[in-house]
């Protein structure tokens, strides 16, 4: 991915996990899209809680984060990376939403620098289990089976995954983190020396693998007073307040 030139900052956010039971952080991502000073803004993956189909845009929620993050994509362009939540964001949503689909990983470019961006869940190899049922969901012939199920079907297939997912996390000792070795090897493939990513949930910037690492927060303001935007300028890398 390459910017204009005259680009001044670039905005990235990532685990924003929207759903209608998300009020306060819906409410808190429409405002940001509309007053964000950024004049590019990069989405790392899980904008979504769920995302079971683009058929999803029917629904009044959906459809109305699609309508705002359009708007943005007036003023700036949006590239939206997919997460393990919503990767099946599909060709619709980007044109209902104004968004340049970003591959996973993918180099951007900027201010003289080469920084690798992904969402992150593709590193995290510790977990064998998660990333077998993952190599299963990305294939197009899962995606096509599952697509061709009914809506109401496939949310409460979508409920189901998470719940186990979730009970899944609850066992382990600590959730699984992106694996240095592998991030190393990307780093290198890249030929960059940054890397940012979301996904874990464990914010935080310092020397990671070959390089430095910027770890996006998720947000959450319904339950807490989570939210966060990782802002690059000419100056650097800076946490800001959405
Ligand atoms: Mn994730």
């Amino acid at each position: 991915m390459r910017l204009d030139a005259a680009v001044q900052a670039v905005d990235f956010v990532s685990d924003l996990h929207l759903s209608a039971a998300m009020p306060r952080t819906t409410e808190a991502f429409m405002a940001y899209l509309a007053h964000t000073p950024a004049d590019a803004l990069v989405l790392l993956g899980d904008v979504f809680e769920a995302w079971v189909g683009d058929d999803l845009l029917s629904q009044p929620f959906e459809a109305e984060v699609a309508a705002a993050l359009h708007a943005a994509s007036r003023r700036m362009p949006v590239a939206l990376m997919v997460g393990n939540r919503d990767f099946l964001l599909g060709a619709a949503f980007h044109a209902a939403a104004g968004t340049q689909p970003l591959a996973d990983p993918s180099v951007l470019e900027a201010f003289g620098q080469r920084v690798l961006l992904t969402h992150g869940d593709a590193l995290c190899v510790a977990d064998a289990p998660y990333q077998q049922f993952r190599a299963q969901v990305r294939t197009p012939a899962w995606q096509q089976a599952f697509l061709a199920r009914p809506l109401a079907e496939r949310q409460a297939l979508a409920r189901g995954m998470r719940d186990a997912s979730q009970a899944h996390q609850q066992g382990q000792v600590a959730y699984a983190d992106a694996d240095p070795d592998l991030s190393a090897q990307w780093l290198a493939d890249a030929g960059a020396a940054v890397l940012i990513h979301g996904h874990t949930h464990r914010p935080g910037s310092g020397p990671f693998a070959s390089g430095q690492r910027h770890v996006l927060s998720d947000w959450d303001l319904d339950h807490g007073q989570r939210a966060e935007v990782l802002r690059w300028t000419a100056a650097g890398l800076q946490r800001v307040r959405p």
